[in-house]
């Protein structure tokens, strides 16, 4: 996929400012015309390829993150099911020092969650100065599947829920990420789009398939049900959320090594631009480097 990375800013960054449509956003997109004419066998090793030179790649810009010690990264994941967080997760993250990576997958929340500010649990998440931090799923699932699903909104304090509430959702998330931004934390946000047609193939595969029958619920065919509303909260999420401080970028997700390498370019690229340095070593520490140095080769 020989696209610069303004290219790649072209056609999948969210803009922050005018309406947003998720039509505007193919699922199928998979690079130049020359792919669509490779057979699935072709494109997969050329796809291995890709991803091999993003892994070295994303390991560099790791390690430097690492060593500077002065700003995170925290990457968002949000995607309808079988769009393939895991997986994409899985590889993108396959090649980096695990020491500087840490990733939380957000499930139904707990009493104890329900019984804070939504923002709570996500909080407490956060990576650490140096690290690279997965948000599998995260406190946009309170605009998403809470959106779609109302009923599961926890206790409020007023009886009814104001006129604007989304709208107040959207704005408190934007001020954390505004705040995250401020504290030296590089906000990522990826949507994996993915279409309802290949939604229905990756849930067949993983019926007819007894060793994938784990990662299928039944739960997930009743929220398929539902996925024009899906389809709207994210368009909505899109539009109040896509910010110049933490964009969103919409993800093509019908092929998966589309996804996975778009993502991983993604990470490099911008991890490359925070402009980080090794730290520097002072006249005075190298002088006591090289007398360690001096002391140990004499056999000390
Ligand atoms: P999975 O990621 O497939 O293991 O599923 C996790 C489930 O938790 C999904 O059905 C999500 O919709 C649900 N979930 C995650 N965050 C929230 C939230 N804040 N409120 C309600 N449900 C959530
Ligand atoms: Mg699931």
């Amino acid at each position: 996929m020989a696209l610069t990375f303004k290219e790649v800013r072209r056609l999948f960054q969210v803009p922050s400012r005018g309406r947003v449509r998720l039509s505007d956003y193919d699922p199928g997109w998979a690079a130049d015309e020359e792919f669509k004419e490779l057979t699935k066998d072709e494109l997969k090793a050329h796809a291995a390829g890709l991803l091999e030179k993003n892994k070295a790649d994303l390991a560099k810009a790791q390690e430097r993150l690492y060593a500077s010690d002065t700003h995170s990264v925290l990457i968002v994941l949000q995607a309808s099911d079988a769009a393939g967080k895991d997986g994409t997760i899985k590889h993108v993250m396959s090649g980096v020092n695990p020491q500087g990576c840490q990733i939380y997958a957000f499930k139904k929340p707990s009493s104890e969650e329900l019984d804070h500010n939504f923002l709570w649990r996500y909080m407490k998440a956060l990576p650490e100065r140096g690290r690279i931090g997965i948000f599998n799923r995260s406190y946009y699932e309170d605009v998403l599947v809470v959106r779609v699903h109302p009923e599961l909104v926890g206790r409020l304090p007023g009886s009814d829920r104001a006129k604007d509430f989304w709208q107040g959702r959207y704005d408190d998330i934007n001020a954390f990420e505004q705040h995250l931004t401020r504290s030296g934390t590089l906000v990522l946000k990826f949507l994996l789009n993915v279409s309802k047609k290949v939604q229905r193939q990756r849930f067949l595969e993983r019926l007819e398939r007894p060793e994938k029958h784990w990662k299928f619920s039944i739960s997930d065919l009743e929220e398929r049900k539902y996925w024009s509303d899906y389809q709207k909260a994210f368009e909505q999420m899109l539009q109040n959320t896509s910010t110049d401080h933490a964009p969103w970028w919409v993800i093509p997700a019908d092929n998966k090594w589309v996804t996975r390498t778009l993502v991983a370019g993604i990470i490099t690229r911008s991890i490359e631009g925070m402009g980080l340095e090794f730290p520097t070593v002072s006249d005075k520490d190298r002088e006591r480097l090289e007398a360690a140095r001096i002391e140990l080769s004499a056999g000390k």
